[in-house]
């Protein structure tokens, strides 16, 4: 066996769980290190707090007299918890999270030292924007960016730092990272949902998004991925056999946590619980080493920075536990991928879930609005939404067979089909009492009581109500939920605006009742999103024909899929909320398709060399011994070796086949790239990479893979599946 394979699974064996002791409860624990309101409300005087609170609840400016104050109280704050540095946290485009440190610490004159931090480092600062993606921003306009304080989302210490949330925009305002379209995003669709709650109670003044995600991810052992050098640099692997164990016993869902992983977890939570990410729910997932954490669900724009930092603390806790985390949507082939659901919904300021149906009919009416104004969003726009979760990565699930396919539809499950159907047959126009009063009662009236035992739940649906709440399956395990949020809040922005429009006009013209007038907008709505509403299973290839029958899109790779975003529809829809402009827009695609290719071109090199200089090499030397072993033959029985041989000989030119191939192949690869690297337009060369580069991974996997199967275990250099998914 190979040295590395050989100690990275002697050291797996010889691991033992780290001993964590919580000497805590949780809730007091929890966002011990979070700057929150209510630190604000014991640290800053009353005008600073209530002038930070305006902020917080209207986007209101804070003046610089104030940020000196509010910096100094978060100062000191941070000084007695042992703190150093600050920085302004925030998220670019490569979907990761970005900070630079700077001490507190200044010299001033005669050789002293203070600790300083004043309202202008806190409210902004201008890292350099060159090294971060930008999609051609910069080259338009000028380099400089700055970061500006979000304090929507509070500040929190991570390490000895304190961590300022930002947001990133260039010197012109243009957004440079995923927070500030989100932030748009987000009042914009506060601002058309309070509107249309003003039909059902005068007294909303505001909504809110709210997102809980459910991270799923996988844990090997960091001995392990140092030994597979296509983990290491993809976060997946890009060969190796199936285990003849995988996941067909479904002997890991839900089943005993692993003494290790228990002990990450603990470890994890109580970090989190120290930042104040409400994490609440784990529990293993259906592959072997698969798990999922899940917390309480937050305002969206907290939850996105929370999933965020939930990303790198899991990194770094990982560490500790000789882990690594594998966020990749497909680290292993023939078993489970990981996403990320995004439970969404939205709630008022009174208190109310609008996606949950409440006690009265009026509440119900309310309910069934923003039910119905969100299904005919999803089914106008589901060639965006499908999208905002493309990537390289989620191209493996996506449409693979596996959870959600790349066709979006919606499911609402039986119960609430009927109240559509029922609803479709409200008279046009005005409703007599009696219509009126059948309505109330056994349409509207009904939907709490059918919704408690609504327990179908359709698993294999990319867009599904479960509840009180619509659940997008399709993002990916390693997406920044800033994508999916800002698109989804959008659409159901643009959606409500357009709502309250016609409902006025009815009211107005014809003279209606206002639900009356409600009544007849969401009637003809169900008729027009009937197209995107399917409770079938998403998986079959039934739902592919109708699905294409039905006119929905079916953009099974990242460049078919992000096309949608630059499309006429996606610019308007933007530019009319004041989410993005047009170049914003076009810059993120850019940085999309960039990604992608990035991501190929890497896995082609990585593959490339594994197949050359580890799989190759280790074919010849076995074939090799075979050789050795045949001549061996042929020396004591002369003549008839070849009956005794007959396998070795198989073998041999078994071997030699498929190296050939792998040869082959690799050679045609690097061609390949290179002939798609000189492709100008980044589209036609992301499309080059996914049709002539992507499936020659597949090609060049097969002979490898096959050659595992035939060489000799003890000369094969990389750690197997079986190994990977099953050493603990
Ligand atoms: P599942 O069966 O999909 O695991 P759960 O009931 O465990 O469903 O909920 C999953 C996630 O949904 C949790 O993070 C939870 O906080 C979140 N969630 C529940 N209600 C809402 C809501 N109103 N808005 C957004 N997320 C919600
Ligand atoms: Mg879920």
């Amino acid at each position: 066996m190979s040295t590395l394979r050989f100690f990275a699974i002697k050291e797996t064996l010889n691991r033992k769980p780290l001993k964590i002791t919580e000497k805590k409860k949780r809730s007091e624990l929890f966002g011990q290190n979070v700057y929150s309101q209510a630190k604000m409300r014991q640290t800053l005087t009353t005008s600073a707090y209530t002038s930070v609170s305006t902020a917080i609840e209207k986007g209101s400016k804070i003046d610089r007299n104030i940020a000196d104050q509010i910096a100094s109280a978060m100062k000191d704050w941070a000084l007695a918890k042992g703190v150093t540095h600050y920085t302004h946290w925030f998220q670019p485009l490569t979907g990761a999270t970005a900070e630079k440190h700077d001490a507190f610490f200044e010299t001033i004159e005669n050789n002293g030292a203070i600790e300083k931090f004043g309202g202008t480092q806190l409210v902004q600062q201008e890292p350099d924007a060159s090294s971060f993606p930008n999609g051609g921003i910069r080259n338009t306009f000028e380099a400089r960016g700055y970061t500006a304080w979000d304090p929507t989302s509070p500040a929190f210490i991570y390490g000895t730092t304190l961590c300022i949330p930002t947001v990133f925009v260039s010197y012109t305002g243009e957004a440079l990272d995923y927070k500030t379209p989100l932030l748009r995003a987000l009042q914009a669709v506060d601002s058309a949902a309070v509107a249309v709650c003003k039909y059902f109670d005068k007294n909303v003044k505001k909504v809110n998004a709210s997102l809980g995600w459910e991270q799923e991810y996988f844990l090997i052992d960091s001995a392990l991925v140092s030994s597979r050098p296509d983990i290491q640099l993809t976060g997946r692997t890009l060969l190796g056999h199936d285990s003849a164990k995988g996941q067909q016993l479904d002997d890991h869902y839900f089943g005993t946590i692993p003494n290790r992983a228990m002990s990450y977890m603990r470890d994890l939570e109580t970090e989190c619980m120290l930042l104040g990410i409400p994490v609440k729910t784990r529990h293993n997932e259906v592959a072997p080493n698969q798990f999922e954490l899940a917390p309480i669900y937050e305002e969206a724009n907290l939850a996105v920075d929370h999933n965020a930092l939930l990303m790198d603390v899991m990194d770094k806790v990982a560490e500790r536990h000789d882990f690594k985390v594998l966020f990749h949507e497909k680290p292993f082939k023939g078993i489970n991928g990981s996403g990320k659901h995004n439970n969404w919904s939205l709630s008022t300021d009174t208190g109310v879930n609008l996606l949950s149906p409440g006690k009265t009919p009026m509440s119900n009416l309310q309910f069934l609005t923003f039910f119905i104004n969100t299904i005919k969003a999803v089914n106008d726009n589901e060639e965006l939404l499908r999208a905002a979760v493309a990537s390289a990565s989620n191209d493996h699930r996506l449409g693979a067979n596996e959870a959600p396919p790349a066709i979006i539809s919606v499911f609402i499950g039986e119960q609430l089909t009927h109240v559509l159907n029922e609803l479709e047959n409200v008279t046009n126009g005005k409703l007599s009492p009696q219509e009126k009063t059948d309505l109330k009662l056994n349409v509207v009236g009904k939907i709490p009581e059918i919704l408690l035992d609504n327990t179908d739940r359709n698993r294999t649906s990319p867009f599904a109500f479960t509840g009180n709440k619509f659940e997008f399956r399709a993002v990916g395990s390693k997406a920044n939920c800033a994508n999916p949020m800002t698109l989804l809040n959008s659409i159901v922005a643009k959606q409500l605006i357009d709502f309250k429009i016609e409902v006025d006009v009815l009211i107005a013209k014809k003279d209606l009742k206002k639900d009356e007038a409600v009544f007849n907008v969401l009637r003809e709505y169900i008729k027009k999103s009937k197209t995107i509403l399917f409770e079938g299973n998403g998986y079959g290839d039934a739902w592919e024909k109708e699905a294409k029958k039905r006119g929905l899109s079916n953009n099974i790779s990242t460049p078919e899929a992000l096309k949608a975003k630059i499309s006429k529809k996606a610019f308007s829809l933007y530019k009319d909320l004041g989410v993005m402009n047009e170049t914003e827009v076009q810059a993120r695609y850019e940085i999309e398709l960039e990604d992608y290719i990035m991501r190929i071109q890497i896995e082609g090199r990585v593959l490339g060399d594994l197949a050359r200089n580890h799989i190759v090499p280790t074919g010849v030397k076995y074939q090799n011994i075979l050789i050795e072993n045949v001549k061996g033959l042929k020396d004591i029985y002369g003549k008839e070796f070849k009956k005794l041989a007959q396998a070795q000989l198989h073998l041999i030119e078994e071997i030699s086949r498929h190296i050939e191939s792998i040869n082959n192949l690799v050679t045609k690869m690097t061609e390949a790239r290179k002939k798609s690297n000189q492709i100008k337009s980044l589209e036609d060369k992301a499309i080059a990479y996914c049709n002539t580069v992507k499936p020659l991974l597949e090609d060049i996997r097969y002979p490898c893979d096959k050659l595992e199967l035939l060489v000799d275990d003890e000369l094969w250099p990389l750690t197997k599946y079986r190994e990977l998914l099953f050493t603990k």
